[in-house]
């Protein structure tokens, strides 16, 4: 069969780690399958590049930072190609442009516009592995692109359904898909499968194990998708399989949470206005709660957003102060957003009043509660999230 392995940063961050990566991949080949291995930066590399960029530059040009992060992937790439020869494993490491990923010009944040397939398919025919840099592509201008944090995730959905494989495997440091981050709640539970719809929404409200759009890709396109521990490699979750029978599969946390404030918003068109003017600067908003102006008090309207867009959105609110006509603005930058996902929550009843029950007996005071069709979300302040969390997740799973 043809398989796509993608091992993260974790996976690769030492010899030992890339060896054990390899020799997973070396079995698969041993066994007969195409295998087509899809790689992260070793460890924490993107953030070290990142780092190194701000030594130089106060505000990077995106085009060079995304030429300086997509080395990371690169440099993980040829090692695990050298360690496959090694192991006498046949193997040839391909960048993102010659893998034939194609994307947008969205230096940062690209999205893969197609998958030119000619390359691996031919180095395949040749009996070689092909070790793909994860999160990159390259652009119409002939530029690499990187396509988002985490990003490699959807760099290997895509290659999979580009190459119609029968199998794409997500390997990471932990075993599967599970109820909460087990490295924040002990108690937490492995789901043996999962269904597309509660991972894309998991994976979009903070569980980082899958890229969402990843997710969103491998619903899409129909691809067979699995989680495993590259240490630990027997069981996983499958993604697409059933969805949970309990109201609750698994409680997240997205801790880039920003909230603003802005007050002597007084009427409907002054709101208009207020968004308006973020939208033209692509500030995208999540929960808005708006108090409509009285003759005694003042209207006010709260938003939050991601903690990436506070300085767009406030200097679009300042630029557009006059026009707007608000009175104060005031932002919370140390904010987060806890949620109970869960395809079994539609329509069932007393869901949310159990989850702001565990909230209120640790005396956690959830700012804004918003709901979707298959979660509940409370966003609060962020020293409060890992307990918020833990609660939550006990009032649903046990303790
Ligand atoms: P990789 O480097 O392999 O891409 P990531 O750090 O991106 O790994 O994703 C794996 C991490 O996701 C785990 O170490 C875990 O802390 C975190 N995580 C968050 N929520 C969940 C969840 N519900 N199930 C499993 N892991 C989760
Ligand atoms: N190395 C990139 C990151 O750290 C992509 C990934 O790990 O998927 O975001
Ligand atoms: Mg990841």
């Amino acid at each position: 069969m043809r398989i796509v392995m993608k091992f993260g940063g974790s996976s690769l961050a030492s010899s030992s780690r890339i060896d054990n990566a390899a020799r997973l991949i070396a079995a698969r080949r041993e066994g007969g399958d195409e295998v087509v291995a899809v790689v992260s930066a070793q460890g924490d590399c993107t953030d070290e590049l990142l780092e190194k960029s701000r030594q130089v530059s106060a505000h990077p040009a995106p085009r060079e930072l995304d030429a300086l992060l997509s080395s990371g992937e690169q440099i993980a790439m040829a090692l695990v190609a050298l360690r496959l020869q090694e192991l006498n494993c046949p193997a040839v490491s391909l960048a993102g442009w010659q893998a034939g990923i194609c994307t947008d010009s969205r230096h940062g944040a690209a999205r893969i516009t197609g998958v030119d397939t000619g390359r691996i398919l031919a180095e395949l025919k040749k009996g070689r592995v092909v070790v793909a840099a994860g999160f990159q592509g390259i652009d119409p201008e002939g530029d690499i692109t990187t396509i988002g944090r985490g990003g490699s995730d959807t760099s290997a959905v895509a290659l999979a359904a580009a190459l119609q494989a029968d199998l794409c495997q997500i390997y990471t440091d932990v075993s599967g898909v599970y109820s909460a981050d087990p490295h924040l709640v002990q108690e937490a539970v492995r789901h043996d499968e999962i269904s597309y719809d509660e991972m894309l929404e998991m994976s979009t409200l903070g569980a980082q194990v899958l890229h969402n759009r990843s997710v969103l890709l491998a619903r899409d396109c129909g691809v067979r998708l699995e989680v495993r521990n590259s240490f630990q490699p027997e069981c996983g979750t499958r993604v697409g399989g059933e969805r949970c029978v309990s109201a609750v599969s698994g409680v997240t946390c997205d801790s880039d949470v920003a909230m603003m404030t802005v007050t002597g918003v007084d009427d409907g068109a002054a709101t208009c206005r207020l968004f308006s003017a973020l939208a033209r600067s692509g500030v995208s908003i999540d929960v808005i709660i708006r108090s409509p102006g009285t003759a005694e008090k003042r209207g006010v309207v709260s938003f939050s957003l991601g903690g990436d867009s506070i300085h767009r959105a406030r200097a679009a609110l300042e630029e557009h102060r006059g026009e707007i006509g608000y009175n104060c603005l005031l932002v919370e930058p140390e904010m987060a957003k806890v949620s109970a996902v869960g395809a079994g929550m539609q329509g069932s009843c007393g869901v949310a009043s159990r989850m702001l029950e565990a909230l209120r007996e640790a005396n956690i005071e959830p700012r804004y509660i918003t709901t979707g069709e298959i979660r509940i979300s409370v966003v609060l302040p962020r020293p409060q999230a890992a307990e918020a969390v833990r609660r939550v997740h006990a009032a649903f799973f046990g303790a």
